[in-house]
C-alpha cells in the first residue's frame, strides 16, 4: 500500500519515492537503475524520485502474472467486472486526490486534471458494461451442429504509456485488459509513475488478485525487454511516433499482437461561414487545454478565405487567458525549449507571432510557455508540419477549402481533424476527404466518448483497430470457435 495523496492545493508537495508493484507488493527494482527526479512542473522541483528497474524487475512481474493467470481466468466474466465496479465507487470517492495528483505529476490544472480522471472513469464504466456486451454468438450452422464464439484471455499482457494522461491512457487499456482474463504490467511514463501507483492501490482494494495488475517502473530498457519477452503475448503502447513504431516493430516481430498509437498534428480547417464565437472558443480551447501537451490539441489553423474576424477573436480570447490559473505548466525545461525553438524559427521564417507565449512564466523554476499564435506561417515551416506539443497554434492560410485539405492531407501524421463552418455540405466534403481517424464539426477536441474507440489513422497509430471501446477488448482477448455436434443427424448434410 502507498500513501495517499495528501495535497488539495497547488502548494508544492513532497512524497515518497514511486516503486514497482510485483505479486501484490511493492518493491523496489532488484538490481537499482538510474534515479530520477519526479518533477513537478510547476515549480520545476522533485516532488519525489524513481529508480529506473532492470530486465529482472520485468521477469519478476511476467512470473507472477503467470502465477496468478489461471486462476484469474476462471473467474466468470462478470465477477472479473465486479472488480471494476468497486474500482469506479473507488475513483469516484477519491476524485479529489486523484486529480489533486495527476496536477502535481503532470502540471495540468485542478480542473483538467479532473477532466482526466472523470475520461478514465468512463473507461472503467465501459469494463463494468462488458459482460452485458461481450457475449459471444451461437448459432445452429447446419442440421444438429452448432457453432459458438468465446472470447478468451491471451495470458500475461503490457502496457507503455506517456507522460500527458498518467491516469487515463493507462484506463484505456485495463478495463478491456483486466476484464477479458488477462494479467497486466504496465509500464507507465517514468516522469508520472506516482498516478499509476494509486491506481495499483485502488485495484488491490477493489478486490483484484495479487499479480494480475503490476507495475514496473522504468524507461527504454524495461520498454525493450517488455517487447521481447516471450512471457508477455501482446503490447499496448501510447507515446511518440517515433518510439510508437519501433515498439510496434519490435514486439510484432517477436509475434505479439502489438496496437501503438503515436504522436499527432491535428489541423483545424476555418471557413469565413463558421459561428465566431463557438470557433473561437473552441479553437483557443484546443490549443492551449492541457497546454497543448495533448495527442488530440489543435495545432495548425488552416484559415481558408477572408477569415480575420474569426482570428481575431480567438487572438483575443488567447490573450485573457492566465498562465497558472487556466494553463499549466509544460513537462520539462527541454520541452520548453523545444516549443520556444518551433516558435524562434517560425518567426525567423517570416511567420508573424501575433501571440507571443514565450516569457509567459506563473512560478519562478516552473516550465511556463504562454499561449502563441504563429500565422501566416508557410505549410512547409517545421512550426505547421512536425508535432510541438505545447500551447501553440500556427496559421496557415489558404484561399480554398481544396488546398487546406491537400495541406492536411499531405501530412504524415492522422490522428484528429476538425472543421468550423455553419454549412453542412462543407462538413461533408471535409469529412469525406481528410486523412484522420477522430473527426470534428465545430469541436476542437474530437475524442470519441465511450463507447465509440479512440484511435487515429496513417503515423498516429501502428497497428489495426481502436485501443479503446469495442475493439479494446477484441484486443486483448482471442476468438475461439467451437463446432459441437452431440447425436448423429439421420438427413445428414456434408457438414454433419
Ligand atoms: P514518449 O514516446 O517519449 O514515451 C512514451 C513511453 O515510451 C514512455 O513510457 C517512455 O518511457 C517510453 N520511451 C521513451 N523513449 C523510448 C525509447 N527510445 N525506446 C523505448 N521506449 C521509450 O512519449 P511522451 O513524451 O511520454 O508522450 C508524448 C507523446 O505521446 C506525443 O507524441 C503525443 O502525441 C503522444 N500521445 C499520443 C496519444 C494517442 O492516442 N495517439 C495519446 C497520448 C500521447
Amino acid at each position: 500500500m502507498t500513501t495517499t495523496f495528501p495535497a488539495r492545493s497547488y502548494d508544492f508537495t513532497a512524497v515518497g519515492p514511486a516503486r514497482n508493484l510485483i505479486g501484490g507488493e511493492w518493491r523496489d527494482p532488484a538490481a537499482p537503475g538510474e534515479k530520477l527526479d519526479i518533477l513537478n512542473p510547476r515549480f520545476g522541483k522533485a516532488m519525489s524520485t524513481v529508480t529506473l528497474s532492470g530486465k529482472a524487475d520485468l521477469d519478476a512481474a511476467v512470473k507472477a502474472g503467470l502465477a496468478a493467470f489461471p486462476a484469474w481466468r476462471e473467474w466468470p466474466i462478470r465477477e472479473r467486472a465486479q472488480v471494476l465496479y468497486r474500482l469506479r465507487e473507488l475513483m469516484v470517492k477519491n476524485l479529489d486526490e486523484l486529480s489533486w495528483l495527476v496536477s502535481h505529476e503532470n502540471g495540468k490544472t485542478f480542473g483538467e486534471s479532473k477532466a482526466e480522471v472523470e475520461k478514465g472513469i468512463e473507461c472503467v464504466e465501459y469494463g463494468c458494461a462488458l459482460p452485458n456486451i461481450a457475449s459471444g454468438n451461437q448459432l445452429e450452422v447446419s442440421r444438429g451442429v452448432a457453432c459458438e464464439l468465446v472470447y478468451e484471455p491471451l495470458g500475461v499482457v503490457a502496457g507503455i504509456t506517456p507522460f500527458n494522461f498518467p491516469m487515463m491512457v493507462p484506463l484505456w487499456m485495463l478495463p478491456q485488459a483486466l476484464v477479458g482474463g488477462n494479467a497486466f504490467i504496465l509500464k507507465p511514463s517514468e516522469r508520472v509513475p506516482l498516478s499509476t501507483q494509486r491506481l495499483g492501490d485502488l485495484l488491490a482494494e477493489s478486490g483484484l488478485p495479487k499479480g494480475i495488475f503490476n507495475i514496473v517502473q522504468g524507461g527504454r530498457e524495461i520498454v525493450e525487454a517488455i517487447c521481447d519477452h516471450p512471457g508477455i503475448k501482446a503490447v499496448g503502447f501510447v507515446g511518440s511516433t517515433k518510439v510508437a513504431k519501433a515498439v510496434y516493430g519490435r514486439a510484432s516481430f517477436e509475434g505479439k499482437r502489438a496496437l501503438c498509437l503515436g504522436g499527432a498534428k491535428n489541423h483545424l480547417v476555418v471557413v469565413p461561414d463558421a459561428d465566431v464565437e463557438l470557433t473561437a472558443e473552441n479553437v483557443v480551447a484546443s490549443f492551449t487545454g492541457c497546454a497543448g501537451q495533448r495527442c488530440m490539441a489543435a495545432s495548425v489553423l488552416l484559415a481558408v478565405g477572408k477569415v480575420d474576424h474569426i482570428l481575431e477573436k480567438v487572438r483575443e480570447k488567447a490573450a485573457k487567458i492566465v498562465l497558472g490559473k487556466d494553463l499549466g505548466p509544460v513537462t520539462t525545461q527541454a520541452a520548453k525549449a523545444r516549443i520556444t525553438g518551433y516558435i524562434d524559427a517560425a518567426e525567423k521564417q517570416g511567420a508573424k507571432i501575433v501571440l507571443d507565449g514565450r516569457k509567459g512564466q506563473a512560478e519562478a523554476g516552473g516550465y511556463w510557455v504562454g499561449p502563441t499564435i504563429i500565422d501566416h506561417a508557410k505549410a512547409d515551416m517545421p512550426a505547421a508540419r512536425e508535432e510541438i506539443f505545447g500551447p501553440v497554434l500556427t496559421v496557415v492560410r489558404v484561399d480554398t477549402l481544396e488546398q487546406a485539405l491537400e495541406i492536411e492531407n499531405s501530412n504524415p501524421y492522422g490522428n484528429a481533424s476538425s472543421v468550423y463552418t455553419s454549412s453542412g455540405d462543407i462538413a461533408k466534403r471535409v469529412m469525406d476527404r481528410v486523412e484522420a481517424g477522430m473527426c470534428g464539426v465545430n469541436v476542437g477536441v474530437p475524442v470519441p466518448r465511450e463507447p465509440f474507440g479512440f484511435g487515429g489513422w496513417n503515423d498516429s497509430c501502428f497497428g489495426h483497430g481502436n485501443i479503446t471501446g469495442w475493439d479494446g477488448y477484441r484486443f486483448w482477448t482471442r476468438q475461439r470457435k467451437i463446432t459441437s455436434k452431440w447425436a448423429v443427424q439421420k438427413d445428414q448434410t456434408w457438414m454433419s
